[in-house]
């Protein structure tokens, strides 16, 4: 993706102008309660930005997966309300996102003004991204921000549709993500690093294929390391692994070797017989897997072994654990490697960029998530980023 044409809305006069925001407010909530507001702390001060600029913002944002138009679960109201909370001031809600009643709120706003539309995902014409749709909201704007990088790997109307009928920019946290990812995949400190684990090899095929003729150093852990060794010929007893995909493992291992990326697989494992808390736990070399047991980590050697490795590199880029970190005994590869990580950025000798789901889980819970570089929770989108693919919502600022 050339990113070179990609606009900015530094320096653009946005004072008195209809500013049609697309953030991503889709935060997590129960019961009417917001269970998580992290995605909306980060989206206000660009909003009040802009705000302060004099421009009329009018945000705009998907909420969960309605199934066929407005139900009141997927309603924004909490969230608008929350914004409000937030922003100190307050944020008008129009029940529908296009029409009537969406023209008469921002009709009624004044420069300086912050009124969210509600969800795009009550009209069908969002996931379809259909033009029709995409231009009823573009009515609504003299200018369209992107600022929702979770949602670029969809082209939907309020991500895609919208650039075609608005000058189109790229809002401040989009803008932070896209310069986090150059960092680590376009324009990296070498030696570079790649950290990936998780539980199954399959998910991952592409993320490993491309980062394979980027990176200097490829680290392999988690339950998809299983099915590297046994494609090795190394017996992992009952661990999770797949066979049918030894051949792509190899696959994987030779273009890394074409590439001059040298990948590191764990020597040593943490075994137990049951996946529980607190399980009778052993270390072995991983040759000496028993037949009736499963790999659930890394092992100290292999720790100490992959530590010495990220020590020698200047850009890590992770995604995915090392282990079943969620069960005690079993997160302390991953935690120690995070925490190595973490050493190494505070000493500003690593540039570290950590994303993808259950990623963010392992290193908050490891307590170093504040303490990398940037953590991305786009989740699919950035996955697709790490994939090597070009995100719609992204490319299509740049035209
Ligand atoms: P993913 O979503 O692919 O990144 O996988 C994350 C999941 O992989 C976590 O829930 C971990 O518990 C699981 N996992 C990591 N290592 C292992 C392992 N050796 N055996 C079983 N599950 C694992």
């Amino acid at each position: 993706m050339n990113l070179d044409n990609l606009k900015t809305t530094d320096g653009i006069d946005v004072a008195g102008k209809r500013v049609l925001y697309r953030a991503d407010l889709n935060v997590p909530a129960k019961d009417g309660v917001i269970t998580d507001a992290t995605r909306l702390e980060r989206v206000a001060p660009g909003l009040q930005a802009l705000a302060a600029r004099g421009a009329k913002v009018i945000v705009i944002s998907h909420f969960g997966r309605p199934k066929s138009g407005p139900d009141k679960e997927n309603s924004l109201g909490l969230v608008a309300a929350a914004l409000g909370g937030l922003l100190q001031r307050h944020v008008s809600l129009a029940g529908d996102c296009i029409g009537l009643h969406a023209h008469a709120i921002v009709d009624a706003l004044k420069p300086g003004d912050v009124c969210v539309l509600e969800n795009t995902r009550f009209h069908k014409g969002e996931e379809t991204n259909d033009p029709a749709f995409a231009e009823a909201l573009a009515e609504l704007g003299d200018i369209f921000v992107n600022d929702a990088f979770s949602a670029a790997h969809r082209a939907h109307a309020s991500t895609e549709g919208l650039t075609h009928h608005l000058p189109s920019y790229a809002g401040p946290l989009m803008m932070e993500e896209i310069n986090a990812l150059k960092a680590a995949l376009e324009v990296p400190k070498r030696p570079t690093v790649a950290v990936v684990g998780g539980a199954k090899v399959s998910t991952k095929i592409p993320i490993l294929t491309n980062l394979v003729g980027k990176v200097d150093k490829l680290i392999i852990g988690g339950g998809m390391a299983n099915t590297f060794l046994q494609a090795q010929g190394i017996d992992v007893g009952r661990s999770l692994a797949e066979p049918e995909f030894h051949d792509m493992a190899r696959d994987i291992m030779t273009m890394a070797k074409a590439h001059g990326c040298d990948v590191i697989l764990p020597s040593d494992a943490v075994i137990a017989r049951e996946f529980k808390p607190g399980a009778a736990c052993e270390v072995v070399g991983v040759e000496n897997v028993p037949t009736d047991a499963m790999i659930l980590d890394i092992g100290p050697a292999s720790i100490a072994s992959m530590g010495a490795h990220l020590r020698q590199c200047r850009t890590l880029l992770w995604n995915g654990p090392m282990g079943a970190f969620e069960i005690s005994p079993f997160g302390e590869g991953t935690f120690t490697l995070a925490r190595d990580a973490a050493n190494q950025t505070r000493e500003g000798t690593l540039l570290s960029i950590a994303g993808g789901g259950d990623t963010v889980a392992a290193l908050n819970a490891a307590g170093v998530a504040g303490e990398f570089t940037y953590v991305s929770t786009a989740g699919g989108a950035f996955l697709e980023w790490l994939e090597g693919k070009d995100l719609p919502g992204i490319s299509a600022l740049t035209r």
